[in-house]
């Protein structure tokens, strides 16, 4: 009944639409090209909930401006169309594209993890998508890239493979006090290992062109431009839709000094013909350190340069301390508060770096991991004012939709929380949002992160100064022990572990861990965080033993308390420095 009546009311008030994206109810009825079975169940289901189930829902409430920008009498806004919905969210605030054809539903820019996880869902949803994606190539530039983006080809897939294969070095070291013996130092083959890794990222491409095209998505190779608010121009070839979703991610940022010509970016460090022999490495972020790490364990000598004091900025400061110390003592050289000024490239090739506090010869590679830029130039976001950042950074509101209303975005180019986790959140999001009629914010509180460098870190909830900032009296628990492995390796590996409480109502506000495993550990305590569990809750489960992740749920003892009104910090002895040694 409630079927009837809706296409009854939409027909009466849009005669004149022959092929309408009734997302939901398309698929289901495969009014379309017959849609996977997954896209069906889907589609059914949503079909069945939101016409059904919940015929009274606001079903406009696509996102907070189509909310407030709805040109339909208020009556319409109580009936059970998703139908409704979509294009209420569609109009652009003006009504003018109810009465257009569009050649598809959603057109999005770059194939990176939150423009392939936005296109499939829409698709599966029952929208026509379609994506257009750079012609591949290990490294990106304006005219290069690949499906798939910087995470599987540029990012953390190919560099998490050269963490592994760097870490080697550091087990080789250790096996010696386990009984191992070699007639000989184990070899490196850089070659190998470039030629496997690019044949896995041929694989993974292919594996998510795969992806797209089982989800009905079309994809075009070339690069995107955007034309009017419904229109976008791929090498000259203009394709209107309703939606346009921009992401683009980033590129590396270079500072335009003196030489940089000769430095290499994270892109190029990832495909190398050899391996460096000594290698400056400019910046103290996540992807400078990882790449020490790597470097370091494949046996280059590397020097760190960085601006500040400490490595890591943003990062929980006890964290900060500890791993710079770790890895200095793995071999690592840190130049602090050192400023690159200029390169300099020599007769024999190689490379100095002049600093503010002199000059550094002999490297065989300096690189630069000063950030990242939002690729946001040349996209023709002038033509049609989407608003920007000064970074230039794509300005969003709370469901990733721009100063434009049919334009939005997600993932690194709107410079958010840049990680691969966080674009697919926002994808999925802005899917939802758009083509499923549940408006969906993404939720940024309690996202857990790694750093693979060497140990590696893993992060989530506040640090301890963001804690103390927002709840003032927190009791904070750390330890700091060598691990088990270190008695027999001799290795000075030690573990760093912290947990951060609110001292009124005992929730677990963030927990941080530097040590072997980190990353693997913390997503389960994210679990526990996002849950909102207290200090009680890990005080009551049992550990696993031997293992460290044990030392999360025994930390009994605060090591200091802060308190907001006394403005003081009362230091226990708990158990701050806990051997196994
Ligand atoms: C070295 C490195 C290591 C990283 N490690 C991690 C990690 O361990 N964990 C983690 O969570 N995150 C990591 N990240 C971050 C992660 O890669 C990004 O957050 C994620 O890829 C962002 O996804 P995205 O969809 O926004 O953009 P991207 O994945 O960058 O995709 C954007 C796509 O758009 C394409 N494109 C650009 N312009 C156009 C155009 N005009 N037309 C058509 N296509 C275009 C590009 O070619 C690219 O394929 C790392 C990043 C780097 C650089």
């Amino acid at each position: 009944m409630w079927i009837n009546l809706y296409t009854l009311i939409y027909d009466f008030f849009f005669p004149e639409e022959q092929e309408t994206p009734i997302y939901a109810m398309a698929a289901a009825l495969s009014l379309r090209a017959p849609p996977p079975a997954l896209a069906s169940a889907i589609a059914l289901r949503t079909f069945s909930t939101t016409l059904l189930s919940t015929p009274l829902k606001p079903l406009f409430a696509s996102s907070s401006r189509a909310l407030r920008s709805t040109p339909f009498p208020p009556f319409l806004s109580l009936l059970p169309s998703r139908r409704l919905a979509v294009r209420a969210c569609a109009d652009g605030g003006n009504g003018a594209s109810f009465s257009r054809q569009f050649d598809f539903d959603l057109f999005t820019i770059g194939a990176g993890s939150g423009g392939v996880r936005a296109s499939r869902f829409a698709a599966t949803y029952g929208a026509k998508v379609a994506i257009c994606e750079l012609p591949f190539s290990t490294i990106s530039s304006e005219n290069a890239g690949g499906v798939g983006g910087t995470c599987v080809l540029r990012g953390c897939v190919p560099k998490k493979l050269f963490v592994y294969a760097s870490q080697y070095s550091h087990d080789f070291e250790e096996s010696h006090g386990f009984g191992w013996a070699y007639e000989s130092e184990p070899k490196h083959d850089w070659s190998t290992l470039i030629a496997n890794k690019n044949a896995e990222l041929q694989r993974l491409t292919g594996i998510y062109k795969n992806i797209l095209q089982n989800a009905g998505v079309t994809l075009i190779e070339g690069r995107g431009k955007i034309v009017d608010p419904h229109t976008v121009e791929v090498d000259g070839k203009l394709y209107t839709a309703r939606h346009i979703l921009i992401s683009v991610g980033g590129r590396p940022n270079l500072p335009e000094i003196p030489g940089i010509e000769y430095a290499i970016d994270s892109d190029a460090a990832l495909d190398l013909p050899s391996k460096p022999e000594k290698i400056a490495i400019v910046g103290g972020g996540y992807i400078a350190l990882e790449f020490a790490g790597i470097f370091n364990g494949l046996k280059s000598e590397v020097h760190v340069f960085i601006r500040q004091k400490k490595v890591l900025r943003g990062f929980d400061e006890e964290i900060r301390d500890f791993v710079s110390e770790q890895m200095s003592l793995r071999g690592i050289e840190f130049h602090v508060e050192e400023t690159p000024q200029a390169l300099v490239k020599s007769t024999d090739g190689l490379l100095s770096l002049r600093t503010n506090k002199g000059t550094i010869d002999g490297f065989s590679h300096i690189m630069f991991a000063t950030g990242r830029r939002p690729n946001t130039k040349n996209l023709g976001l002038e033509n049609v004012g989407v608003d920007l950042a000064e970074n230039g950074a794509i300005l969003v509101d709370e469901y990733s939709q721009t100063s434009v209303d049919s334009i939005w975005a997600v993932g690194d180019v709107t410079d958010r929380l840049n990680l691969t986790p966080v674009a697919l959140m926002e994808g999925g999001a802005f899917a939802k949002t758009v083509f499923l009629n549940e408006p969906t914010k993404p939720n940024f509180t309690a996202v857990p992160s790694a750093v693979f460098c060497q140990p590696p870190i893993g992060q989530v909830g506040l640090t301890e100064e963001q804690a103390i900032q927002e709840y003032g009296d927190v009791d904070i628990y750390t330890t700091n022990f060598r691990p088990l492995k270190a008695t027999l390796s001799g290795l000075p590996d030690r573990v760093f572990m912290k947990l951060i409480v609110c001292a009124n109502t005992n929730k677990v506000l963030g927990a941080h861990m530097c040590g072997d495993d980190a990353p693997e550990i913390i997503q389960g305590i994210g679990i526990a965080i996002k849950a909102g569990l207290t200090k009680w809750d890990f005080d009551s489960t049992v550990g696993i033993h031997p293992t460290s992740s044990e030392e999360f749920v025994t930390m009994r003892n605060p090591t200091r308390k802060i308190r907001k009104d006394s403005a003081s910090v009362v230091e226990m002895s708990g158990d701050k420095i806990k051997s196994a040694g």
